[in-house]
């Protein structure tokens, strides 16, 4: 049985907000809770983003004429500010040169979000000088974003992908 089985397709009606979802998931599957089960018709769009279900999976495309609209699930957790991921960037480096950094981070979200839709920042939030906290609608995002930065200015990350969970956690840390 898989996790997303014990779901309604709105996880906010269960009232999720703000927890762990239960249950484990197939380890092989990874499948998004946030995700309808239930096929879409296509075409579909969605009202807020006007991202468009073509093919199986959310793209940007044109509005097609006489589509149905569902909230996709990117849309769905930003508004549940229900974060798939996050990403923790610390250390003085971080508190002198926070701007480019940031600036990087946001470049990267909007690479991968050109490709993958559902793909995206919920927040970026600056909890100390030098502590910026980044969470986002997937586990794939925070992975792309702490490579980037490390790559970028050295330092160190790391990552972790709780699988029952469905979370993807990633830190990067440089001293001055
Ligand atoms: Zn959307």
């Amino acid at each position: 049985m898989t996790l997303s089985k014990n779901r309604s397709s709105d996880p906010r009606a269960e009232g999720h907000r703000g927890r762990r979802i239960s249950g484990r998931a197939q380890s092989e599957s990874r499948e998004d809770p946030y995700k309808r089960t239930a096929k879409l018709h296509e075409p579909t769009v969605c009202p807020q983003c006007g991202a468009v279900y073509h093919t199986g999976r959310w793209q940007w495309l044109p509005r097609p004429e006489a589509a149905e609209t569902v909230l996709c699930q990117a849309c769905h957790r930003v508004n549940d500010r229900y974060p798939a991921g996050i990403v923790t960037l610390g250390g003085a480096f971080l508190a002198s040169r926070r701007d480019e950094v940031l600036q990087l981070v946001r470049h990267e979200e909007e690479a991968e979000r050109r490709d993958h839709p559902m793909n995206r920042i919920i927040g970026i939030e600056n909890e100390a000088p030098d502590r910026v906290v980044v969470t986002t609608t997937d586990i794939h995002l925070p992975r792309r974003i702490v490579t980037a930065v490390t790559s970028a200015y050295g330092g160190a990350k790391s990552e972790d992908f709780d699988q029952d969970g469905y979370f993807f956690r990633a830190s990067w840390h440089r001293d001055a």
